[in-house]
């Protein structure tokens, strides 16, 4: 399994912004929009995710509410596969499964049509930005289940490792980047 070169690692990294005590006192915000106007650094990112997972026999990609859409869309665009978008309650039209998550203070939910993947047994790579205690990526995971598809990995472009997300989830995790 591909992993990506220093080198590449150092043009991503550096196209981040870290934003202090964003949204709240006491939190580094990881601002990738300054990413992506940057299109060297969007197109070392795509062409590292392409090259790891153009063997993995993927059916589709699913992203996560908001910025999961983005580069799940793009890579689902160039390995020619259908993208999934996983949705904050109350944002898809059609029938629906949900699945429940604890924030900091209080809950959230994710929702996914209930025929988002049309063929039996899918393998579907769920990618969102970043994971920091991966209670939203869990949730996501385990609604792919709930629809009957296999989740054959989670890629999240950067990592809070010291959150230790990756520790909640079944599926193997892949992080592009890792902040310790
Ligand atoms: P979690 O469920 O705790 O893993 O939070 C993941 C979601 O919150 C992702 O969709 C991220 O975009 C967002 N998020 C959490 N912490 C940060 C951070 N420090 N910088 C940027 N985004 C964050």
């Amino acid at each position: 399994m591909l992993e990506i070169n220093d080198e590449d690692k150092k043009i991503i990294l550096e196209s981040i912004r870290d934003i202090s005590d964003f949204p709240k006192e006491g939190i580094i915000f990881k601002d990738i929009t300054t990413m992506l106007s940057n299109p060297k650094a969007m197109d070392t990112l795509m062409n590292h995710l392409e090259n790891r997972y153009k063997d993995y026999n993927l059916d589709y990609i699913a992203g996560i509410d908001a910025r999961g859409f983005i580069f799940g869309a793009i890579l689902a665009d160039r390995l020619n596969l259908g993208f999934v978008p996983i949705r904050k309650k109350g944002k898809l039209p059609y029938k629906t499964i949900s699945q429940e998550y604890s924030l900091e203070y209080g809950s959230d939910e994710v929702e996914i049509h209930i025929d988002s993947f049309k063929k039996e047994d899918a393998r579907v790579l769920l990618i969102d930005d970043l994971i920091a205690t991966g209670g939203t990526a869990k949730a996501s995971e385990d609604l792919i289940k709930k629809v009957g598809a296999n989740c054959v990995e989670c890629c999240f472009i950067m990592e809070l490792s010291f959150l230790n997300g990756k520790d909640k989830f079944s599926s193997p995790v892949y992080s592009v980047l890792e902040e310790n």
